[in-house]
């Protein structure tokens, strides 16, 4: 086979921002697969804010990236070449594999797509752990009433803009929080929010989210803590639940992120606040996986990626996440698939 293989490793742990110079390329061999081995072809690679904290060596729920080793994470490819009697040439698998043009793994690192009338980069989205994301948060933790009022933010994201679409479905009333008018016009014109709100433009984001919730907040998906949640935190009514689903606006500050203290008003309100990674609903995952189908299927709900075209642009891509850049899950196409 004539065929270049690279890889992106990690070069430099970043101190804030991530920039460039965090990432390293270098060309690699492309390995023969051996006794039940594949050889897989990237085709599309997923970008992925909780990659941030792996840059760092701070203790999560996640081992760090080895520096000068590759990055790692979800992806789709295309089986290229098979010794495993359970794949074959041409199948599209999905799996979590370092950032490389080609990787030769156990064909049991990997899983094939069976395909519904969708297109492949729906199981990075909507079909994938974006969606498993926004739909046991939302209904596991937050599980939204007919008539409550929710609050997303990061909601033109890609959990963010599932999840409120799946509080809309439930008979919530649904206020999205996201960073440009485009976004706050795409959730109401598009995704049926029954408010959006621009936080960037805002003078008073706490005012602005009284207005918009006359009648208080129950259900707070939070995506991005910080000042945001703090604003939506003061609205919380009784026995409110935050699916604390992830904390973006803090995930390169250099100091501890010091705000106010919200143990009394989780008191107060009797208020639940869950952490929770979709890991923990890996055995639920095939259910949650059929009622989004379904939903899609439907008509009930939408989805939208933002699409870099390149292997080479993978950090930039992964640096506009922080940028605020993308509309719906943000993804790297890497090549074509054969047929
Ligand atoms: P998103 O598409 O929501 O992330 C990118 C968006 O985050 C940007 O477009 C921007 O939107 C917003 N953002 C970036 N920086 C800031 C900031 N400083 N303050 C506020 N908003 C900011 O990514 P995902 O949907 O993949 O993830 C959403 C959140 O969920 C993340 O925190 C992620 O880590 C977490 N997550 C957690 C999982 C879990 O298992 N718990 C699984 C998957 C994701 P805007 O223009 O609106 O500012």
């Amino acid at each position: 086979m004539v065929a270049i293989n690279q890889q992106i490793f990690l070069a430099k742990r970043p101190e804030g921002l991530p920039a460039e110079d965090t990432f390293g390329f270098r060309h690699i061999p492309i390995d023969k697969p051996e006794q039940d081995q594949v050889l897989v072809k990237t085709l599309y690679l997923s970008v992925d804010p909780y990659m941030r904290g792996r840059m760092s060596t701070e203790k999560s729920y996640i081992e760090p990236f080895v520096l000068n080793e590759a990055i790692a994470g979800s992806m789709i490819g295309e089986v290229v070449e098979s010794r495993s009697e359970h794949l074959q040439a041409g199948d599209k698998v999905q799996g979590f594999l370092p950032w490389q043009l080609y990787n030769t793994v156990d064909a049991s690192a990997v899983t094939k797509i069976n395909r519904l009338d969708v297109p492949l980069s729906a199981y990075l989205s909507v079909l994938g752990i974006t969606g498993l994301t926004a739909y046991f948060g939302m209904l596991d933790i937050g599980a939204p009433k007919q008539g409550e009022t929710v609050v997303v933010s990061s909601a033109a994201g890609a959990v963010g803009s599932i999840a409120g679409q799946i509080a809309k479905i439930k008979g919530a009333r649904v206020v999205g929080i996201a960073g440009t008018e485009e976004k706050a016009a795409y959730l109401e014109k598009e995704l049926g929010f029954d408010i959006g709100i621009n936080y960037n433009q805002v003078d008073d984001l706490q005012k602005a989210l009284e207005e918009a919730c006359p009648d208080g907040v129950d259900v707070y998906f939070d995506n991005v803590g910080g000042s945001i949640s703090d604003a939506v935190i003061s609205l919380l009514n009784d026995f409110a639940r935050i699916p604390l689903c992830g904390t973006i606006s803090s995930y390169n500050n250099k100091d501890t992120d010091v705000g106010p203290r919200i143990q009394p008003k989780l008191l107060k309100t009797r208020s639940l606040l869950k952490g929770f990674i979709i890991t923990d609903y890996a055995e639920r995952f095939d259910e949650g996986l059929g009622e989004l189908a379904g939903w899609l299927s439907e008509g009930k709900l939408k989805y939208n990626e933002t699409v870099t075209t390149g292997f080479e642009n993978t950090p930039n891509a992964f640096l506009d996440l922080f940028k605020g850049k993308n509309v719906g899950k943000l993804l790297v196409k890497v090549s074509d698939p054969a047929n």
